[in-house]
């Protein structure tokens, strides 16, 4: 009897449960498409914390970003929660790079097409860079950010046509500041007495062939390419060769080989920020990717004796 009753019980109460979850579901829903309709604001999915620094730009009050891989985290090996796949599924459109550095966008991408949801691989998209490239930085070459910019109006004008002007308005504002940078870069990089710089992982061949100087980095194309004891052996002497004076660390990668490199051929170490998400501390400083490019302007500037 009393086993029966608790059987009844429980019934009763799975029951109560599922329905109050349903209502609870559709008061969500109902709430969110509410929000949609007052705001009006485009959302936006974008892998990696430099596009949606652009995205920003020229989307301003028009749209929300929803940023997949969370500040302070290293972006190569970020594997995206199922709640990032509901948030990227939920969104008007998707903003990813390409070449490695935001691979889960790639599994992620056919699905959302054949649901509608346009997808902007921004290194399909420039050209200049070949699709097969396996160098995913391209948010530090200036004149590469400014053709994504010009896609990202695109994007955002193909989903709101009207507030095209506002875009377009917009991006012309954040061009004209790009190309102050891109002449500040190439004005403060022409003199130096060093051109080769040794940075923590491969991120700056395309800065670097932009404004005419070698990189030979620590850690591979991702930081997990750690080198091996004959390739330190050779930076190690490589670096005594050129009289290489500084070498770079970042804030997502140990600094312990660039300490070790350092100490070994008694260089300083300094920070060249790769740009590929903000920690924190640099949130909380209010720090962005404008900033933190003139940072590296002038860490480069000082590495390479420039003058
Ligand atoms: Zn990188």
């Amino acid at each position: 009897m009393f086993k029966k009753i608790a059987g009844i019980l429980i019934i009763t109460f799975i029951i109560a449960a599922s329905l109050y979850l349903l209502l609870e579901k559709k008061s969500i829903e109902n709430q969110s498409a509410k929000s949609t309709a007052q705001s009006e604001k485009l959302d936006i999915a974008v892998s990696i914390y430099p596009l949606a620094y652009f995205t920003e730009k020229v989307g301003g009050d028009f749209v929300t970003i929803h940023l997949i891989t969370p500040g302070g985290t290293e972006p190569h090996d970020y594997a995206p929660t199922p709640i990032d796949i509901i948030t990227v599924e939920s969104s008007r459109a998707l903003v990813y790079n390409g070449a490695g550095v935001d691979a889960w966008a790639d599994h992620v991408a056919p699905d959302l097409r054949k649901k509608g949801i346009p997808v902007l691989k921004m290194i399909d998209y420039l050209s200049g860079v070949s699709k097969e490239s396996v160098d995913p930085h391209i948010w530090l070459d200036l004149i590469l950010v400014k053709r994504q910019v010009e896609n990202i109006v695109q994007l955002l004008t193909d989903l709101d046509p009207n507030h095209e002007s506002i875009y377009k308005n917009n991006a012309a504002v954040y061009l004209g500041e790009l190309s102050k940078l891109d002449d500040d870069y190439k004005n403060g990089l022409v003199n130096c007495r060093l051109k080769e710089i040794v940075s923590a992982h491969d991120a700056f061949a395309y800065l670097g062939s932009r404004y005419d100087f070698t990189i030979h980095p620590i850690a591979g194309i991702s930081p997990e390419d750690e080198p091996s004891a004959a390739q330190l052996a050779a930076l190690t002497e490589l670096i005594r060769q050129k009289h290489i004076q500084t070498i770079f660390f970042e804030n997502f990668v140990s600094p312990k080989l660039s300490e070790t490199l350092a100490r070994e051929t008694k260089a300083k170490v300094a920070v060249l920020n790769p740009i590929e998400g903000l920690t924190s501390e640099e949130s909380d400083a209010g720090k962005n990717y404008d900033i933190l490019m003139r940072e590296n302007l002038e860490a480069l500037k000082k590495a390479m004796l420039c003058t």
